[in-house]
């Protein structure tokens, strides 16, 4: 037969439930509430887990923001890349209108030399001198040539470009908004303990001057008091005098007392001596 097995909580009934979690045995009372027990903590971690849900969500929302930092970045670098397009076509430009005045001043100085050339071949009208300077034009016109298409004629500049600090053109750091903040931070501190201080220092002003008003009144009261005191001495002192005196006078009046009784004594004495003597004879 088996053993009847005892409730592990109150001890008192049979307990038939098993939990094979914890392999102990239960009552039904206790064992529902040894169920809720773990019912509750599952509830716990589901609230934890809504809290995480919560934190990733704001990390995503926050990857939102430094995808928007990305997107800063990349409009700046379109810009920046708009504007060197504009830049190097102004320079094209001047380029090209550069050339183009050489060649168009060349073409048209040429036009006029070959019409004069063909001119002077047809008429046939032409001595040595003349050929002379036809050649010496064309030389002429060669050196211009080869001025034109001579590289170091046009000069593209670029020095200013190369002074451009392209590294700090555009760079990001968090950490420095960081620290700011957590500098700004220690200072709102640091003002509101100065205000606190601030606030004591006045408080503890106040009552010293409190205390130095009372200190001031008491001071009076002791001078007081040591005046009256003075007087009652000298009360005092008179009263003992005074009592002086009556003690004297009193010892006067004893000893006069005494005097008197002493003779009233005597008188008596003889009285009834003089009575006695008289009754015998
Ligand atoms: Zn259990
Ligand atoms: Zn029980």
């Amino acid at each position: 037969m088996a053993t009847a097995k005892q409730c592990s909580e109150c001890a008192k009934e049979s307990g038939p439930f098993h939990c094979t979690g914890c392999d102990k045995y239960f009552c039904w009372k206790d064992f529902k509430k040894h169920r809720e027990q773990m019912s509750n903590i599952m509830e716990q971690v589901i609230e934890e887990r809504n809290q995480l849900q919560e934190t990733i969500n704001i990390e995503i929302q926050s990857d939102i923001q430094s995808n928007s930092i990305i997107q800063q970045i990349d409009s700046w670098q379109e810009n920046i890349i708009t504007k060197v397009k504009q830049v190097a076509d102004k320079a094209r430009i001047q380029a090209t209108e550069l050339l183009n005045s050489k060649r168009t001043k060349i073409n048209t100085e040429f036009t006029t030399f070959s019409q004069g050339l063909a001119s002077l071949k047809e008429t046939e009208n032409y001595v040595e001198h003349e050929l002379t300077e036809l050649n010496e034009k064309i030389a002429q016109f060669k050196l211009d040539l080869e001025d034109t298409v001579r590289p170091a004629a046009i000069k593209v500049h670029t020095e200013l470009s190369e002074t451009i600090d392209w590294e700090n053109m555009i760079y990001v750091d968090q950490e420095q908004t960081l620290a700011k903040t957590q500098q700004q931070r220690q200072y709102d501190q640091l003002e509101q303990r100065y205000n606190q201080l601030q606030e004591q220092k006045n408080q503890f002003e106040q009552q010293y001057n409190q205390l130095q008003q009372q200190y001031n009144q008491l001071q009076q009261q002791k001078n007081q008091c040591e005046k009256q005191k003075d007087q009652l001495q000298q009360q005092y002192n008179q009263l003992q005098q005074q009592k002086n005196q009556f003690e004297q006078q009193k010892d006067q009046l004893q000893q006069q007392y005494n005097q008197l009784q002493q003779k009233a004594i005597s008188k008596l004495i003889i009285k009834f001596t003089w009575k006695k003597f008289h009754y015998l004879y």
